[in-house]
């Protein structure tokens, strides 16, 4: 049996990036994945590129750093890597909400994050599509903000994978790993085994369960967000919006993909398919009053995520407790955070590097809370 350097289970955008980087550094790849590459949550994700609303500072930097790798991945892999940029534009009603934007918009600002306030005629320029109410005088624009088509991008990075040798392998589910004095010795998966140096977890919203087995609790919960796919509207939408409840941007297909935080509780409470398509009317209503243009279409699919949420909110991504070679990676933002997370943990497994940036990131700090 051929001998890997590295094995990655689980192809969403965390999997299928550190495939790529490790591929890329030239280590002897293999990477399975249960289904296909890219339609779990990774496929099913409202993909805006940000670091906005993320503290404390480490993970506002991390997801910082997220945001400048996909640039990088764009300038190496064109428009395959189906990053959308543009910013973003968010305003608030109300005294509280409009505090708080306004205290974010100036800490980010001084942390030399792109956020400023746009009066609302300048963005009725930026964006004609959009009505901002009357009482909004100034809306929030982080310039540096985007947008991802990330089913495209895991496509991409698996391909310039393959080419560079890595073994992809899509509907092999892995059953367990098999473990031989605190090293993982084979990683057994339907359709055969496979032998390799180092193994990284990145089966997302799965770790938790994934990982029991061995007796490593890595806390990881799942918590569902309901999206809606509108049919192109008459009128484009050009950038990720936040208005009071209602978040939407444009989708690869043409039309826009729409979401609201108070709608992904009884989004994951619903028992019946019509109550999901009541949730997804309410969507697409909300957002006709901030863009007429919505009126006139329809949802053409809608679709519960499922967020690998670790307990403390930030990303896990280190050596697994009591393993010498296994890794594991699960985050929240993963689609702003996979190809920056895929890139140091391969440096880390790969070249026996320690990114500091990672530190507080550790899966060690959930047994130090333990004890
Ligand atoms: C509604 C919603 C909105 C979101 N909005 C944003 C956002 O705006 N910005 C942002 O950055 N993030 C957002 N997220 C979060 C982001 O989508 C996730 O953090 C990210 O997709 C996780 O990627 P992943 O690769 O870890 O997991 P996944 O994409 O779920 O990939 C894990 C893979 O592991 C595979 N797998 C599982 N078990 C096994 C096994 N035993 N063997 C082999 N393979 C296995 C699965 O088949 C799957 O393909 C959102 C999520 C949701 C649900």
């Amino acid at each position: 049996m051929k001998h890997h350097d590295i094995a990655i289970v689980g192809l969403g955008i965390v999997g299928a990036s550190a495939a790529y980087a490790a591929a890329r550094a030239g280590a002897r790849v293999v990477a399975l994945d249960a289904g296909v590459a890219g339609e779990g949550t990774s496929g099913t994700s409202f993909a805006w590129l940000n670091s906005v609303r993320k503290e404390p500072e480490a993970y506002h930097r991390l997801n910082a750093n997220g945001m400048a790798a996909h640039r990088e991945l764009a300038r190496e892999l064109g428009a395959a890597a189906g990053h959308h940029e543009g910013g973003s534009l968010e305003w608030a009603t109300g005294d509280e909400p409009e505090r708080e934007l306004s205290a974010r918009v100036a800490r980010l600002a001084g942390r030399g994050y792109p956020a400023a306030f746009l009066p609302r005629e300048r963005v009725s320029a930026m964006e004609p599509a959009l009505i901002v109410p009357d009482d909004v005088r100034e809306v929030a624009f982080y310039a540096a903000d985007g947008w991802l088509d990330a089913p495209r991008l895991i496509r991409a990075l698996l391909a310039a994978a393959s080419v560079r040798g890595a073994d992809v392998r899509e509907r092999a589910p892995v059953r367990s790993l098999r473990v031989r004095e605190r090293r993982v010795q084979t990683v057994v998966a339907d359709g055969g085994e496979a032998i390799a140096g180092s193994v990284l977890i990145c089966v997302g919203a799965s770790t938790h369960e994934f990982l029991s087995p061995l007796g490593v609790s890595i806390p990881v919960g799942r918590v569902p967000g309901l999206l809606a796919v509108t049919s192109p509207p008459a009128q484009a939408l050009r950038r990720v919006v936040h208005a009071p409840g209602i978040h939407l941007r444009p989708d690869a297909g043409g039309g826009l993909v729409l979401g609201a935080d108070d709608v992904d509780a009884p989004a994951a409470e619903a028992r019946s398919a019509s109550t999901l398509d009541e949730l997804a009317a309410l969507l697409l209503e909300r957002a006709g009053c901030v863009m007429p243009a919505v009126r006139g279409v329809k949802v053409v699919d809608r679709r519960v995520g499922v967020r690998p949420m670790p307990a403390d909110r930030h990303t896990i991504a280190g050596r697994i407790p009591g393993l010498d070679n296994a890794w594991v990676i699960a985050t929240h933002s993963g689609v702003t955070l996979g190809p920056l997370l895929g890139r140091l943990l391969s440096d880390e497994i790969l070249g026996g590097v320690s990114h500091a940036t990672l530190a507080p990131f550790r899966p060690e700090r959930f047994a130090a809370a333990r004890d």
